[in-house]
């Protein structure tokens, strides 16, 4: 897809599964199990879609979250079912005509293990050192998102793992991002801030000529998770995800926002409407 200075592409990075019920919040199984169907450890099956946006002016080229990664133990790939073929993110990016090194920018939406494992990978086949994944690659993350992973809450504590990040931090190649509304590093892309899932997870909102697209990262993982109340357990401040659902839903009706999701196993991407009741993809877009 096209927009302004942008060409976007959405990257498919891997399958994993995460127990429905935490996907799904207060929602009663009865409801979620009819569109999105458990496994038999009541797990449901989701992607790890990042987003590629080449600004065809400037030539930089962004990444925007990375997926998963391939630095998984077995316990892991049990526990999350994971399928991703090793540096599954090069070959997704290969196939777009993205080499490593064209790679300028990473925008972290929030360091999430299945949003920024790719930053990463191991050094070699010992398997216990991390090295950045692209080192020539500036990595930007929001400085109140950064100050929390350093000193995260019990609840979501176990969704940062150090391996997918110190090393970036270490290597120098992280870059804050300051302010709310935030100071954007990138031309002609606003970041939209939603603190409910995470403090200040940065969200790339691209806009030109009245095409507007928006990645929502964790603030609507897939698209069952459009009506408003379809919270995850996850989140550190449900209530304040309700809100911002609801300003990003207004903008969708009002202005025919699309959205990218990071987490659908199905569409990356889609128009929403309100068909009396609630919101739904009224139109899926290839991305
Ligand atoms: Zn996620």
């Amino acid at each position: 897809m096209i927009i302004g200075r942008y060409e976007i592409h959405s990257v498919a990075t891997g399958l994993f599964r995460l127990d429905g019920g935490a996907m799904f919040g207060v929602v009663p199984k009865a409801m979620w199990e009819r569109v999105s169907a458990p496994d038999e450890h009541n797990r449901i099956q989701l992607a790890m879609r990042p987003l590629i946006a080449r600004d065809t002016r400037s030539g930089r080229v962004i990444l925007v979250d990375t997926g998963g990664g391939d630095k998984w133990g077995p316990e892991e790939i049990e526990r999350f079912a994971i399928e991703t073929a090793p540096d599954q993110l090069g070959t997704a990016l290969a196939g777009l005509g993205v080499r490593d090194q064209d790679v300028t920018d990473i925008l972290i939406t929030h360091l999430h293990f299945d949003h920024n494992g790719g930053l990463t990978r191991w050094a070699d086949e010992r398997r216990n050192v991390a090295v950045p994944r692209f080192p020539g690659a500036k990595v930007w993350i929001h400085r109140a998102h950064w100050q929390h992973t350093k000193a995260p809450l019990e609840k979501d504590r176990a969704s940062f793992l150090k391996r997918d990040f110190m090393p970036i931090f270490e290597a120098g190649l992280l870059n804050v991002i300051e302010g709310n509304p935030p100071d954007s590093p990138f031309d002609e892309i606003r970041l939209y801030l939603a603190h409910g899932h995470t403090p200040a997870m940065s969200l790339p909102w691209f806009s030109h000529d009245g095409l507007e697209l928006l990645y929502t990262s964790d603030l609507f993982p897939t698209y069952a998770h459009l009506p408003v109340p379809w919270v995850m357990a996850y989140d550190n401040r449900p209530l304040q995800t309700l809100q911002e659902k609801k300003e990003v839903l207004k903008a969708c009706y009002d202005r025919g926002v699309l959205l990218a999701t990071a987490h659908d196993p199905q569409i990356a991407c889609a128009r929403i409407a309100d068909d009396g009741k609630r919101p739904v993809v009224q139109e899926a877009i290839p991305l």
